[in-house]
């Protein structure tokens, strides 16, 4: 709730306050270059909105309160979690750096290090996520950031990280950045464990009302730094309003994220006792690959729960594994099909015709995405609300 709110209120509203403006006026040269020259006494004394405002500082304390809340961490918003990501990893490589890169993750952020950053000649390896010989083994001379999301999208998978970090440190020179957009501060601290940068997509869990695009990173202060410099040549900035209602998203965080947790448990457990299901991916389950060091590195599993549907691999028409699935997507009622998670809302989708439409169906096998997956993100409903809307889109042929 008050994480990082340490600012005196000059208008003595409760919420931060929105302050709309592109630039801030000085009363006089002096002035000017007593902010241009870092002399000014009131440091936080904005000079144009593209290098910062009142309402997103504001925001970016109260998120690095919430990943470091002993301090020592500092954190940007951006306009999405895009431009969180991209700033940030331009900000630490260069042409001719390698990036060591997670399988599983959003497939975004794969095409920004494997097709964007490879076309200025920044290499990199992939590899399935949290195999730590394989990054190991993947690492070179020329390597400077392993970039990995734990839990996963969408398959869940969770990465022990304080190896992972242990790892990069004895290398050197090799920083370690996860976006743990599925895990939120209140399931999991990845700083903590030694990591050097957390990214969220904001829009998701931080906001979670499916209303405003943000992202942001968070470290410490000098490798925050870097990126600072960056965001203001990029302009991948986050404007106030939207501060305000990521703001107003995370007073109630762990409210939502406790009942999120709490919520797709139940439907994980529902959907693997069930005859329709081939397969659940929940790291809460003792059946999750990594539910060892998940039970032991997060304070709860998350709300998103992804599971395949029994299909006849063979089945044609309207019976193949991507048709059968997508009568059950459509069958659900109270879950809206959408391609976004951790808000109020559940939504749901099947990867195969929503995130990986343009992959044939070859391709989509070759990233691990099956025809028969469905990815469920709970919201905050009635859990037994949610509960029998999966069991009624179950009962579709
Ligand atoms: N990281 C993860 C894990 C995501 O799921 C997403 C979006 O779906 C992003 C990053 C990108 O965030 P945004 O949509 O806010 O740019």
């Amino acid at each position: 709730m008050h994480a990082g709110v340490s600012r005196p209120d000059e208008h003595h509203a409760v919420p931060t306050p929105i302050v709309a403006t592109a630039t801030y006026t000085f009363a006089d040269s002096a002035e000017v270059a007593a902010h241009m020259t870092g002399t000014h006494p009131d440091r936080a004394r904005e000079e144009y909105a593209r290098y910062g405002n009142p309402t997103v500082r504001a925001l970016e304390e109260r998120i690095a309160a919430l990943e470091a809340p002993s301090g020592g961490a500092d954190a940007l918003a951006f306009g999405s979690g895009m431009a969180a990501l991209s700033t940030t990893i331009l900000a630490l490589v260069k042409q001719g750096s390698h990036v060591i890169l997670f399988r599983d993750g959003y497939r975004r952020t794969r095409q920004l290090v494997a097709k964007t950053l490879a076309a200025f000649g920044v290499e990199h390896t992939i590899v399935e996520p949290g195999d730590l010989p394989a990054v190991r083994a993947a690492i070179r001379p020329t390597t400077r950031l392993i970039v990995g999301e734990s839990p996963t999208n969408p398959y869940l998978h969770v990465t022990d990280l304080a190896a992972l970090a242990r790892l990069a440190k004895e290398v050197g020179r090799v920083k370690t950045l996860v976006d743990a957009t599925f895990a939120t501060p209140i399931n999991s601290r990845p700083l903590s464990l030694g990591i050097d940068l957390v990214v969220h997509s904001a829009t998701k869990y931080l906001a979670g009302h499916h209303d405003v695009l943000a992202g942001a990173v968070v470290g410490a202060p000098a490798l925050v730094g870097l990126v600072r410099d960056l965001r203001g040549v990029l302009g991948g900035i986050l404007d106030p309003h939207s501060a305000f209602l990521v703001a107003r998203g995370i007073k109630t965080l762990a409210l939502r994220v406790e009942r999120q947790n709490a919520t797709a448990m139940a439907v994980a457990r529902v959907l693997a006792a069930h005859p329709r299901i081939e397969e659940v991916f929940y790291p809460g389950l003792p059946t999750h690959p990594t539910h060892g060091i998940a039970a032991e590195q997060m304070s709860g599993f998350g709300g998103v729960v992804s599971f395949r549907v029994r299909c006849d691999e063979r089945g044609q028409g309207d019976a193949t594994p991507l048709a059968v699935t997508s009568r059950v997507v459509d069958a659900f009622h109270l879950a809206r099909i959408a391609p976004s998670l951790g808000g109020v809302d559940t939504l749901v989708e099947q990867p195969a015709i929503m995130s990986y439409y343009e992959l044939s169906s070859e391709d989509r096998l070759a990233a691990g995405i099956r025809d028969d997956l469905v990815r469920l993100a709970v919201g905050v409903e009635d859990e037994r609300d949610i509960v029998a809307d999966v069991l009624r889109a179950l009962e579709v042929p």
